[in-house]
């Protein structure tokens, strides 16, 4: 998808702080993080959003939990993962991304109405 920020990063077209990255799979920090530790897990593929996840694609996503288990090796005190999908959910990047947040308690409310 040439006009997606996501397959820009993967294509190395923009800059990331890089985590992780394989043949599928690539995680950076998030721009704007909202906790001390916040990045994202990403396939490589272009899926737009959790709606779009298929038997031909899913193998992409347990890829993504894969590299999320890996990153999160000593987070012994807990962290969350987070997908938005769609306009309710305020999914900004229409590439399917998990945003992995740790660092600090994160309180009980998963989210805020508006
Ligand atoms: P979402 O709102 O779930 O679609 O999340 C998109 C996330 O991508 C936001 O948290 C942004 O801060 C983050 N983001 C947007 N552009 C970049 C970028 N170039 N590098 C790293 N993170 C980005
Ligand atoms: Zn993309």
């Amino acid at each position: 998808m040439s006009d997606c920020i996501f397959c820009k990063i993967i294509a190395g077209e923009i800059p990331s702080t890089k985590r992780y990255e394989d043949d599928d799979v690539i995680a950076f920090n998030d721009l704007n993080p909202q906790a001390p530790i916040h990045f994202l897990v990403v396939p490589k593929l272009h899926i737009p959003c959790a709606k779009d996840i298929t038997a031909e694609n899913s193998a992409y996503v347990a890829k993504c939990f894969e590299v999320i288990a890996k990153l999160t090796k000593g987070f012994d005190t807990g962290f969350r993962v987070i997908n938005n999908c769609g306009e309710d959910a305020g999914q900004s990047v229409k590439h399917l991304h998990f945003h992995v947040l740790a660092g600090r308690r994160l309180g009980e409310k998963l989210c805020a109405e508006i």
